[in-house]
């Protein structure tokens, strides 16, 4: 089946370049150029993955991420964030948005559609059927994608899936965050170690006290999850 994109972006050259390499590579694209139309698009066609412009018109970047995590039909759909060099890329790894991944610019086309793959493959890794990891009354369908606790469903981000699916498969062993991006992201970008940091705490918040408590924090190397 072929994923959809939707690219918000309010430069056009940026916007069709993106496009055309996205399509090149198979993809259904679609585009907004500026941030309600964007928001709009995605509450609407729910695209498989959103890459997402910074400073736009209107409703910037930061807003769109913050409204589109609010809502449970937008809040696990991956996003990339494109930003200029210069503009404050702390507040985008850093305040909890929930940006899967960020590109300044100018940045390679190819490289962004390699990240698009890498988040969008996720999804399509080739799992035994059936397959089940289970920590307590925390239960994790590998099959599915989906997290119980007990009855109770949490939904979670692809990312965040990855991360504890990284963690509880090592219980008792230290992952650093340099292992942790590469296992999770499926490659390492520069040094945003802080990134592993953020979607931890967005994973430990929606997994409540008794498990959040079971990844521990490492200080100054990683995470563990406890044995
Ligand atoms: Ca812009």
């Amino acid at each position: 089946m072929t994923k959809t994109v939707l690219i918000v972006e309010d430069e056009t050259d940026i916007l069709h370049l993106i496009e055309w390499h996205l399509k090149a590579e198979g993809y259904t694209v679609l585009t907004a150029r500026s941030g309600i139309k964007g928001l709009d698009q995605a509450t609407e066609q729910c695209p498989d993955l959103i890459v997402l412009d910074l400073m736009l018109p209107g409703m910037d970047g930061l807003e769109i991420c913050k409204a589109l995590k609010r809502n449970p039909k937008t809040e696990n759909i991956p996003i990339i964030m494109l930003t200029a060099k210069g503009e404050e890329v702390d507040r985008i790894v850093g305040l909890e948005l929930g940006a899967d991944d960020y590109m300044v610019k100018p940045f390679s086309p190819r490289e962004l559609t390699l990240r698009v793959r890498a988040i969008l493959r996720r999804f399509d890794k080739e799992m035994p059927e059936g397959a089940k990891v289970q920590y307590k009354d925390l239960s994790i369908d590998l099959d599915s994608y989906r997290v119980w606790i007990e009855n109770t469903e949490i939904t979670l981000t692809v990312t965040e899936f990855n991360l504890l699916l990284e963690l509880l498969q090592n219980r008792g062993r230290v992952r650093t965050r340099d292992q942790l991006l590469d296992r999770v992201w499926g490659y390492q970008f520069d040094g945003y170690a802080r990134t592993v940091d953020t979607h931890i705490r967005r994973l430990r918040q929606k997994l409540g006290e008794e498990y959040a408590e079971a990844i521990e924090t490492v200080r100054g190397i990683g995470y563990r999850f406890k044995e």
